[in-house]
């Protein structure tokens, strides 16, 4: 399994001096298993890997994706319409995400391309692009990945991930706001997995001040990597007033405590 990270940022694009080695497009993370391509969000990161699938099989119209999508906040969904894949015939991309956003899922899909915001609507692209409703706790699969899922705690909804293949698992939960006790859709969701990518918004001490907005911190992030037994936790959805030099001292202070954490970075490419 091999996971590269196109987008790292949440909430809004941070282009900049400041945020040139951890990235600054949001997210969007490919999960490749085997042949088989598994995208997680639709943030701008999208269109990076979009450009660099031209070379491949999507370059000629025979590439075949899955996109996750976690819910359809901006970040998470604005990177699409700038997906070169999804401009060439012949290619298929099968968008899927959580049942009761999915009416909300397509029609925010559509609507994002209306002319009044984007000049190509989502149904002149010349791919095949599916939607398909995920429920909470019913497994699903692609070929021979399994992809479970859990809803958590942000507003409007959003979904976490579990992509498991040939017993390698990754698990990708962000915009979620944590508990007073370890989240328990969660804890099973990510029990035993090698990586879990989590929503480290906030450091403890901005998080006071942010309660109710449905985003976590890496000590909450390091709770549940514990609960889960899950062997490497990776920060992510990075503020966008977090600098590269906020991001080493968290991914500092938190390996303190949880040694096998690292600070999601753009471009970051690694094989489990
Ligand atoms: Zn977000
Ligand atoms: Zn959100």
């Amino acid at each position: 399994m091999k996971i590269k990270y196109y987008g790292v940022r949440g909430t809004v694009p941070t282009p900049g001096q400041s945020t040139i080695r951890y990235g600054g497009n949001t997210p969007c993370v490919a999960v490749w298993c085997g042949e088989e391509l598994v995208i997680l969000d639709a943030g701008t990161g999208l269109r990076v890997l979009g450009d660099e699938l031209a070379d491949s099989c999507f370059g000629n119209g025979k590439g075949s994706a899955t996109l996750l999508i976690s819910h359809t906040h901006w970040d998470h969904i604005q990177g699409f319409p700038f997906f070169s894949p999804g401009y060439v015939q012949g290619n298929v991309i099968r968008i899927m995400g959580a049942h009761q956003i999915n009416k909300g899922l397509e029609t925010a899909m559509h609507y994002q391309q209306q002319y009044q915001n984007f000049p190509v609507l989502l149904s002149q692209m010349p791919s095949r692009i599916t939607f398909k409703a995920l429920e909470e706790g019913v497994g699903h699969r692609i070929g021979e990945v399994d992809i479970e899922t859990a809803e958590m705690n942000h507003p409007g909804g959003s979904f976490a991930y579990r992509v498991t293949w040939k017993g390698k698992s990754v698990v990708y939960a962000t915009d979620t706001e944590h508990y007073d006790s370890v989240d328990h859709k969660l804890t099973p969701l990510c029990k035993d997995a090698d990586i879990l990518i989590y929503d480290s918004t906030y450091t403890p001490e901005e998080y006071p001040n942010f309660k109710g907005y449905g985003h976590s911190t890496y000590e909450e992030g390091i709770k549940l990597a514990r609960a889960a037994n899950v062997k490497s936790l990776h920060l992510f959805h990075h503020h966008p007033n977090h600098t590269d030099e906020m991001l080493d001292a968290m991914q500092k202070k938190a390996r303190a405590d949880f040694p096998q954490t690292y600070v999601a970075r753009e471009g970051w490419e690694l094989e489990i």
